[in-house]
């Protein structure tokens, strides 16, 4: 038995191509999909109300599409309300948005 460099597949001995892919033995590179990463935004402030927040980070979250989005978590840090949308995303996506500073 080998596997296929290409696609991961076990092959019998037999055979010197991939039966799937039909790459020779010993050829082949691994298909290259861009790499999934986790990435989040977060929406705070001490004069927001939750509702604020919470309707924030779900504009946010329809943006990203259901598919993408992993979770919404929220917590209150000092009576700061925090609410962080966890979603995913690839490497060669733009680099994670983060919040502006407020002036
Ligand atoms: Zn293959």
């Amino acid at each position: 038995m080998w596997t296929c460099n290409r696609c991961g597949e076990t092959v019998e001995d037999q055979f010197d191509r991939c039966w799937k892919c039909s790459t020779p033995k010993g050829q082949g590179v691994p298909d290259t999909k861009p790499k999934r990463r986790m990435a989040y935004k977060y929406f705070r402030g001490t004069l927001a109300s939750w509702d604020e927040l919470f309707s924030d980070a779900a504009a946010f979250a329809t943006d990203v599409g259901p598919e993408q989005v992993l979770g919404v978590s929220h917590s209150c840090d000092e009576c700061d309300g925090v609410v962080t949308v966890w979603y995913w995303t690839t490497e060669n996506a733009a680099k994670t948005p983060r919040d502006q500073p407020e002036p």
